[in-house]
């Protein structure tokens, strides 16, 4: 999943971003209104975290702009302590949650788990393809019935995957909902942790569960057996 912090307080960004970073997500930082909401018009985040006060373009206007381009991420809106006028305004513009500066990272972190789940993604914070179930929230893997151990980017794809069955997913778009900008486009990295993913979820196995479509990308296997 992958994550836009716009916040124009060095600190804050550094911290949210590390954390989110260390939780698994793919995180892209901008210190302006500007630069956030080039970077929210570039790409397709899952959730972006949006500070209310913001050099150059006001969080509030930013987010105007983004919801009349019809982006429709979630947005959690990071607001100070007494400005009450300014979450009503944040939730009437089209912000999904707000948080109230200064906040514990595990809260800001539950709230994001929260939003990630509402539709159009599943409620559910367990998702099943088949054999396979993925718990987001504890992070754990099984196929048919047994744990398996990923590392944070192997499970980031399949988990995106997961939230995709049946569709088939390019390079491009798996690469830009697990990893953020610093990654380099035109490396193999996607195919790369597609090998690992195999070579994991496939031991014991005779059907794989990620299928290659050649030129066009990937998908689950959509005849994965139902436990
Ligand atoms: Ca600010």
């Amino acid at each position: 999943m992958r994550v836009l912090v716009i916040e124009d307080e060095p600190g804050i960004a550094q911290f949210v971003c590390q954390g989110l970073t260390e939780a698994g997500y793919a995180v892209d930082m901008a210190l302006d209104g500007e630069l956030g909401l080039s970077y929210a018009l570039a790409a397709e985040y899952d959730l972006i975290v949006l500070d209310i006060l913001l050099p150059r373009l006001g969080g509030l206007q930013l987010l105007e702009k983004l919801r009349s381009q019809s982006i429709k991420a979630p947005v959690l809106l990071l607001t100070a302590l007494d400005a009450v006028e300014h979450r009503v305004r944040g939730l009437e513009a089209g912000a999904d949650d707000y948080l109230v500066k200064p906040f514990a990272f595990s809260e800001l972190l539950a709230r994001i788990r929260a939003l990630l789940r509402r539709p159009p993604l599943q409620v559910d914070t367990v998702l099943r393809v088949g054999e396979l179930e993925m718990d987001t929230a504890k992070r754990e893997v099984r196929r048919a019935g047994s744990l398996i151990e990923l590392s944070q980017r192997e499970f980031a794809v399949l988990e995106y995957l997961m939230r995709h069955p049946s569709q088939v997913l390019t390079r491009t778009q798996i690469a830009e909902h697990v990893w953020n900008f610093d990654f380099f486009n035109e490396s193999n990295v996607v195919d790369v942790y597609v090998g690992y993913l195999r070579r994991k979820l496939d031991k014991g196995f005779n059907k794989s569960v990620i299928q290659t479509l050649r030129g066009m990308g990937y998908r689950l296997n959509p005849n994965l057996s139902d436990v």
